[in-house]
């Protein structure tokens, strides 16, 4: 059966019509999908209940079951949402004073490979389709109370975005719609470890959204043993890329480098960084790394942090450092889908992990 999210709204027009409705009510319908947070069918009041039966005949309304859902002090909650054919995804919410941004994913895992990062580890099982990624927004957007509404949005959980751009871009013009959920495009972020052809073609797209791309360290060399798919992918091409989308969306760019306790934290690299970055309209988020169980990476020393940024900023570099938020609620996306799938009938308990808040503006 379709999911609800995906036809069009002119598909929706023509099965009302050819139901004998009129078009109006497949507004109606989007209405209560993005706005007024119907919770199934039923609570559609507004549209008779013969029309809502053969809704229900005719189109799914969620094809996610919520697995898991983690609440943390700080207001982050983080749900773990099962799939129609059982793989599983994250996404997160998370309050801060009066914004409240979104982290959604794009696939199951992640082909990239970064070899930090928990997402890819089992490599990518497959792109999400656009309704998957629509409904992650509405069951986030399900836990705000009533009058509160999502101000941000960031695609910076599993896998990569640029790897499934079409689906990506049907879903963000949900979210950016005025008849969806009326998101600002200057306030959702796509983060990409950097694929240059998908970059060229994002910039060509009729909405600008915000680009943050994943560099992690100042040479080629470096970066292929840290982002494998970097070997096929030189820095140079990515920044060109980067350079271009800016020229085009006058959007501003934001660079993030996951900073790896003894690998790509000493001075040097900073320095490095610092000339390729300087003197480009971008701002650089300093990822402390997050631990993933089994890995055998190190967060940075404070001190080593601290030294790293100040190099940077010495050469006129705009640095941000992304702390933790979500503590205790296994937060880092790939990381709750991975120790659901890994603790699966032995009772282990999850480890505390952590997430950045990465929204832009
Ligand atoms: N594929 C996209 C989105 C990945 S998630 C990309 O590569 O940008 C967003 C950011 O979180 C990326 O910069 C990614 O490298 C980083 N990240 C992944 N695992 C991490 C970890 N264990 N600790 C800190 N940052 C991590």
């Amino acid at each position: 059966m379709q999911h609800v999210l995906d036809p069009t709204l002119a598909d929706l027009k023509t099965w009302m019509t050819d139901r004998g409705q009129p078009a109006y009510r497949a507004a109606q319908v989007r209405r209560w999908l993005f706005e007024r947070r119907a919770a199934d069918w039923s609570g559609m009041s507004d549209l008779s209940k013969p029309i809502r039966a053969q809704l229900a005949e005719s189109y799914q309304f969620w094809t996610t079951e919520i697995a898991k859902h983690s609440r943390a002090a700080d207001g982050t909650e983080k749900l773990l949402l099962t799939l129609a054919d059982g793989e599983q995804v994250e996404c997160v919410l998370l309050r801060d004073g009066i914004r409240r941004s979104i982290c959604i994913s794009t696939q199951v895992g992640c082909g990239m490979g970064c070899v930090f990062c928990a997402s890819g580890l089992d490599g990518v099982v497959r792109n999400l389709t656009a309704g998957e990624i629509v409904e992650q927004m509405l069951r986030l957007d399900r836990l705000l109370p009533e009058g509160d509404r999502l101000s941000h949005v960031v695609v910076m959980g599993m896998g990569e975005p640029l790897a499934n751009l079409p689906n990506l871009l049907a879903a963000l013009g949900e979210a950016s719609a005025k008849n969806g959920l009326g998101i600002s495009s200057r306030r959702i972020t796509i983060s990409t470890v950097g694929l240059p052809p998908a970059m060229r073609r994002l910039s060509e797209h009729t909405t600008h959204y915000q680009l943050a791309v994943s560099l992690h360290a100042p040479d080629d060399k470096l970066r292929q043993k840290l982002v494998p798919v970097a070997k096929q992918i030189k820095l140079d091409d990515v920044l060109a890329a980067a350079d271009n989308y800016f020229d085009k969306s006058g959007r501003r760019l934001t660079f993030e480098y996951v900073l790896l306790g003894g690998l790509n934290d000493r001075a040097d690299h900073a320095a490095r960084l610092a000339e390729l970055l300087v003197g480009r309209p971008a701002m650089l988020n300093v990822i402390p790394y997050n631990p993933v169980s089994g890995l055998p990476y190190r967060t940075p020393t404070p001190a080593a942090t601290s030294t790293f940024c100040t190099i940077l900023r010495r050469a006129g570099i705009n640095v941000n450092v992304r702390f933790r938020k979500g503590d205790k609620i296994d937060a880092a996306c790939g990381q709750l889908r991975r120790l659901s799938t890994e603790s699966e009938g032995t009772g282990k308990r999850p480890s505390l992990v952590q997430i950045k808040d990465a929204a832009v503006t």
